[in-house]
């Protein structure tokens, strides 16, 4: 069986590159961006001032003036005004400096009386202070966002700020997710006492409409093999990624890898060394559909949609990769079996500021109320049986941190 890692290799050189297409900027965060945002203008585009107050010559107070007759006030927005000699102008946060200015003094220190302003004659005057130098953030041309970049509000500033009104971003893919399991039944319809509650397909889509992937369509599928197969052959038709939950494993019921195979799906892998997610499958159909069918326990089928599938999209969606995060653990831990360890962890920081993870345990991979007060999950190494408090592990947020 491969391991964790070289499945994540083998899902992620299985991806395509989603095609891109162009949008309005403002439904644009949460995308990649496949286009790179060059500076409009110089930022500031002019010397701003930062204060509201007077604007005047320092040669002027050099030569020991001290008050300044008003000659007129420039607000933010009004054109560039050029100063008299020996006057000053009423100035706005945010005016452009006016030509033959160079010092401005707040408000807070000068008195106007009779149309002259007067200098606090304690107030330290400094040449160029409270002016936000032209092009001293960044110049016209600049590169702000580079292609692979998912768009945050902070982006979405810089984008305005350019002046842009559409970017280019990769496509949001259409995803079928599917439940397979006759005992299944969804929220709303009556359920018998032999019967469950279908849970994955709401939390998996949840989980993908969190990174960003929100066109996601879920369906319900019997265990039959007939309706399986047609299913499934209609859902490799209308998407370029199906995520499956149930019907992996060796029970009699369990279609999903035959109807796949079937339906010309290529194997990639099935089953990994890890716990919980051990019986996933992964596959790729003949129009280069990638197929993720995961187990139906609900922890081992939103493990095995955070491990595989986010980073999966993120690949084909071209984002650019986030470090690894690492986070030390807060308890001693210690896991038999010969496997890789994906225990759900609830994050804390240390006094000293350090990012600790707390196991929390799930009963079995069934339980799934206990993933709720969990931030993500851990892995921790398949050779080694106990993990001292401390030890370091790869951390995995159900939420990407930006
Ligand atoms: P399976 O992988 O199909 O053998 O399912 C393993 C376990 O997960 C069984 O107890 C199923 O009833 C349960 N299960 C499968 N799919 C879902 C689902 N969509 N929602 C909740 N539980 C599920
Ligand atoms: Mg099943």
């Amino acid at each position: 069986m491969i391991t964790t890692t070289e499945a994540l290799e083998s899902v992620l050189a299985a991806m395509p590159l989603f095609s891109s297409e162009s949008i309005p900027a403002a439904a644009a965060t949460g995308r990649v961006l496949r286009q790179t945002i060059r500076a409009e203008r110089d930022q500031p585009p002019f010397d701003r001032v930062m204060m509201d107050g007077i604007a005047f010559s320092w040669s002027d107070f050099d030569g020991g003036l001290r008050q300044f007759p008003v000659q007129a006030a420039q607000a933010a927005g009004d054109h560039t005004l050029r100063l008299d000699s020996g006057h000053c102008i009423e100035i706005m946060t945010g005016a452009s400096l006016p030509e033959n200015a160079d010092c401005i003094v707040p408000v807070e220190h000068i008195q106007i009386t009779d149309g002259k302003a007067e200098i606090e004659s304690s107030y330290e005057v400094k040449i160029r202070r409270f002016i936000h130098p032209r092009g001293s953030d960044f110049a016209q041309g600049a590169h702000l966002l580079q292609p692979g970049k998912r768009v945050s509000p902070m982006d979405i500033a810089i984008i305005a700020s350019c002046g842009e009104t559409d970017v280019n971003v990769t496509i949001d893919p259409v995803i079928r997710v599917v439940s397979t399991g006759n005992e299944l039944v969804p929220s709303g319809q009556a359920v018998e006492a032999h019967q469950i509650r279908l849970s994955n397909g709401p939390a998996l889509i949840a989980l993908l409409v969190s990174h960003g992937y929100r066109r996601c369509q879920h369906d319900h599928i019997v265990d039959d093999i007939d309706v399986l197969r047609e299913r499934l052959a209609e859902h490799l038709d209308q998407a370029s990624v199906v995520v499956i939950s149930g019907g992996v494993s060796m029970g009699r019921a369990d279609y999903v890898p035959q109807v796949l195979t079937e339906l010309g799906v290529e194997v990639i892998f099935h089953g990994i060394s890890q716990r919980p997610g051990r019986p996933m499958w992964f596959g790729k159909g003949p129009k280069d559909q990638v197929v993720f069918a995961l187990p139906g326990n609900p922890v081992s089928a939103l493990i095995c949609c955070r491990q595989y599938v986010i980073p999966a999209l993120g690949k084909a969606s071209g984002a650019r990769e986030t470090p690894p995060e690492i986070a030390s653990l807060a308890s001693n831990f210690s896991f038999k079996p010969k496997l890789t360890c994906l225990q759900p962890v609830k994050l804390i920081s240390s006094a000293a500021g350090q990012l600790l993870a707390l196991p929390v345990e799930t009963n079995t991979s069934g339980d799934f109320a206990s993933l709720s007060a969990t931030d993500g999950y851990i892995e921790l190494a398949r050779d080694q049986t106990d993990f001292p408090s401390g030890t370091p592990a790869l951390l995995h947020r159900w939420n990407m941190h930006p």
